[in-house]
């Protein structure tokens, strides 16, 4: 076979449109390409092999199942997902075998503070559904022609979590975390940032609701004469997620509500009059907080995640599968070392972790601090059996109490 191409010209296969430079193999014909990828997939349709990118089809409590095991609290989160999700791999299903009924694409919004959960929810949907995963800032995005990133930069990550697999890539999750920063702001705010957060909703929308998006290969900003993947957005699910700092009060102003009474401390009413609140989200709420109606609009499934409580933080630290002190303990355990932690100190980690705002987020860095000298120590003392962190060393920050065994 031949191997012409105008010269200049980044060779790409006609089938997928992926360049030469990220291919295996590419295979050039007289007026025509193929890259191995597509060649392997041609060979299993002649085969008449099932070319199956059907997803595993979970019902929404099989769903709900896998999440519990990872995420804690956030059960309104964790039902509207299921559904939310189910839905969608079901419409893809029934696109496929092209049922009369066609369901509208839905995609997900999370309200929630920071470190309540909203990526995990979405980063472990992905790994139950076994579909690739990318996760996109909005802060960083601008609309085209503006210093910053492309839109499209955002398939572009999904596409390289599927190895350049196109079709997998359009199955997959996108988690646009910060969504609520670029919101349209209005007069008495800077006006500078509202060029780009309109502009962006604007374009965030077009691949939020189906395009045939063109992926540059390898990122940046897009210029004339590039080669692009293209990709279909059409079956991509995108859950978005933001803090949306103050949207209680536009909830509370719609309901025509000042406060609501709750018998607690004061810190704690505020938390739960916020979680009352966001659970009534209506997508007038999220307009006037400065989103467009247009991007709300493809946005059917909205769920709040709670601030999390101090015992939440608690049940983070041992319960989830994955869970923080299972790792230290396992860890440890590798040492010969017998690691535990007392009720008494898992509190304090929390409460620690509470007061830093960041919600479940600060229970690593506390949990690395305690036991780093530990850490840096065991591997070559082979006299210690057993640590016990209590509430001291958390507290007081004084060394975990270790038991030895002077004889080994
Ligand atoms: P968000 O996206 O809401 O800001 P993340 O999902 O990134 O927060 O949470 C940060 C980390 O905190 C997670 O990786 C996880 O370890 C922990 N975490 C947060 N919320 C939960 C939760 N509800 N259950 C279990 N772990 C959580």
């Amino acid at each position: 076979m031949s191997h012409k191409k105008p010269p200049n010209e980044v060779a790409s296969c006609s089938f997928c449109g992926r360049t030469e430079d990220i291919v295996e193999k590419l295979i050039s014909g007289p007026n025509a390409y193929i890259c191995d990828k597509c060649v392997g997939l041609c060979v299993d349709i002649v085969q008449k092999k099932a070319v199956n990118y059907e997803m595993k089809l979970l019902k929404p409590k099989e769903i709900k199942a896998h999440l519990d095991e990872y995420i804690i609290g956030q059960e309104n989160a964790k039902r509207t997902i299921s559904v939310a999700v189910y839905n969608h791999y079901k419409r893809i299903r029934s696109l496929a075998k092209q049922s009369e009924i066609e369901y509208s694409k839905s995609n997900v919004m999370l309200i929630g503070p920071t470190g309540s959960g909203k990526t995990l929810i979405a980063r472990t949907l992905a790994t139950i559904l076994d579909v690739p995963f990318a996760i996109s800032d909005a802060t960083t995005l601008t609309e085209a022609g503006y210093v910053g990133e492309d839109v499209e930069n955002i398939i572009l990550r999904l596409l390289q979590a599927a190895d350049y697999d196109v079709a997998k890539a359009e199955h997959g999750i996108i988690y646009v975390d910060e969504i609520d920063k670029i919101r349209k702001t209005t007069s008495n705010v800077s006006i500078t940032r509202d060029v780009s957060g309109e502009g962006v909703q604007q374009a965030l929308l077009k691949i939020v609701e189906g395009t045939v998006a063109n992926v540059p290969p390898k990122g940046g900003r897009k210029h004339p004469n590039q080669e692009y993947i293209k990709v279909n957005t059409q079956n991509i699910l995108f859950i978005v997620g933001g803090a949306f700092v103050h949207l209680d009060k536009l909830i509370a102003k719609r309901l025509g509500k000042s406060t609501i009474g709750f018998d607690a401390t004061k810190k704690e009413i505020d938390t739960q009059e916020t979680n009352y609140l966001l659970s009534k989200v209506e997508p007038e709420d999220l307009i006037s907080f400065g989103m467009i109606p247009e991007f709300v609009g493809r946005f059917n499934s909205i769920a709040n995640c709670n601030e999390l409580s101090t015992q939440d933080l608690v049940d983070i630290l041992v319960k989830p599968k994955n869970a923080i002190i299972k790792q230290y303990i396992h860890l440890f355990a590798e040492e010969n070392v017998k690691l535990t932690f007392t009720e008494e100190a898992l509190h304090a980690m929390a409460a620690r972790a509470k007061e830093t705002g960041t919600g479940a987020r600060a229970l690593r860095m506390i949990a690395e601090n305690l036991l780093r000298d530990l850490m840096f120590e065991v591997p070559s003392d082979p006299t210690i059996q057993e640590i016990i962190v209590d509430a001291d060393a958390v507290i007081e920050k004084t060394p975990p109490r270790v038991v030895r065994d002077r004889t080994a």
